[in-house]
């Protein structure tokens, strides 16, 4: 008997696993990717950090 209930729901994370796959495809992947794709920004200027250190923080 709990073994039978163990078993449904197991199924059904599975299944529902599976309807997120197939409804969004690669999302969590794809804000993950957005994220370490996204520029260093400084945080005194705002410019794009190009390299180590921002030109703002070399004086
Ligand atoms: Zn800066």
């Amino acid at each position: 008997m709990l073994l039978k209930i163990i078993l449904v729901f197991l199924l059904g994370m599975v299944l529902i696993g599976m309807v997120g796959k197939a409804l969004f495809p690669g999302a969590l992947t794809g804000a993950m990717r957005r994220k370490g794709l996204k520029p260093p920004v400084c945080g005194r200027c705002g410019r794009y950090v190009i390299g180590k250190t921002c030109a703002c923080k070399k004086g």
